[in-house]
């Protein structure tokens, strides 16, 4: 069976060395470990090497980003999730992640590379887990909408931590007032289907994907979101193991909503160069820089969406049964030699 296409966490990373042309679902598994989220099943396989981390820090990891995505599509988005964890020597931190759709029989399967000395702190801090597995909730694109694969990745990653009480919604606003401007348009700019660099892609994907949501917010008087549009387009198989055309997901989540927002937003974006008024947007929102940070002005006139992209869905938290989110705790437990009585 031939994979659909990667989306990626980094550009560049393609190329990986050992898995130059695709996705390594024959490499090597040294111990599995699974667990049921809804009606999903999540398998993260080992490959073989060492982790200072421990089996458990790494599987409350990926259960709290499988949390996070659950939780803002109202159900893990595909049954079957296959994640390979595959340890780097000498290495710290969590190096990179790639999802494919449709590979040896599971719908989803991604690929994350952990350096061999990685912290809890550093699960802590890692976005990846979360994005990769919000790539698993839009059907594959062509290469010229890829920027619609990133740009929802990089949008819906933080908002649904927040939503799910693992990031203070602090935090993500002031994240993107300092990152949206990497989508501005860069010179020579033909609009997003037609210019490939890697601001406009995950940037100005993500850029798309807030002007999308505002503007549906505003148009329903904030009864419906981008959010409803994403799980109209899931419910209706609209995953990464299988390929649309963009129109099509588009079309479905504007259903959804009632509006014409996203197909309309495609039409200005995808073959012009459009810059976003991203001072005026984060007014209009109430969110305004302070320091390194931001604050929020309640009075402002569209507090209420900004509020409402990063509450609780109606729908609630949903975890793997029995599991708590939150971060990743403790030292790897030694076994230490107790000195003789
Ligand atoms: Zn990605």
């Amino acid at each position: 069976m031939v994979p659909a296409p990667a989306a990626h966490a980094q550009v560049g990373q393609w190329h990986h060395p050992r898995h130059p042309w695709g996705p390594p679902w024959k490499a090597p598994v040294a111990h599995s470990a699974s667990f049921h989220i809804g009606a999903s099943k999540i398998e993260v396989d080992f490959g073989p090497g060492q982790l200072d981390l421990s089996t458990r820090q790494i599987m409350r990891w990926v259960k709290d980003a499988a949390s996070s995505v659950a939780t803002y599509y109202g159900q893990f988005p595909v049954p079957m999730d296959r994640i390979l964890i595959e340890p780097v020597p000498n290495a710290e931190g969590v190096l990179s992640g790639t999802t494919w759709g449709d590979v040896g029989g599971d719908p989803a399967f991604t690929l994350m590379r952990v350096g061999q000395n990685t912290t809890p702190a550093e699960l802590n801090r890692d976005w990846m887990m979360t994005h990769e597995m919000v790539h698993t909730a839009f059907p594959t694109q062509k290469w010229k909408h890829h920027w619609i694969e990133e740009g929802l990745a990089t949008y819906i990653e933080p908002v649904a931590r927040v939503q799910n009480g693992l990031l203070p919604a602090k935090k993500i606003w002031w994240d993107m007032m300092r990152d949206m401007p990497q989508g501005y348009p860069p010179p020579g700019d033909k609009g997003l289907d037609l210019t490939h660099t890697w601001g406009l892609t995950y940037w100005g994907g993500a850029q798309f994907c807030l002007l999308a949501d505002v503007s549906i917010r505003e148009e329903t008087h904030d009864r419906k979101g981008l959010q409803d549009a994403l799980r109209a387009i899931v419910r209706a198989g609209g995953t990464i193991n299988h390929n649309w055309p963009i129109q099509k997901a588009l079309a479905v989540g504007d259903a959804a909503t009632g509006t014409h927002v996203l197909e309309d937003l495609y039409a200005r974006m995808a073959d012009h160069p459009v810059k976003v008024n991203l001072p005026k947007l984060w007014k209009a929102l109430g969110v305004v820089r302070n320091g390194y940070g931001v604050r929020f002005d309640s009075k402002a006139p569209e507090a209420a969406i900004r509020r409402a992209i990063d509450a609780m869905p109606k729908s609630g938290r949903i975890a793997p049964k029995g599991f708590t989110p939150g971060p990743v705790t403790g030292a790897k437990v030694q076994m230490v030699a107790q000195p003789g009585k």
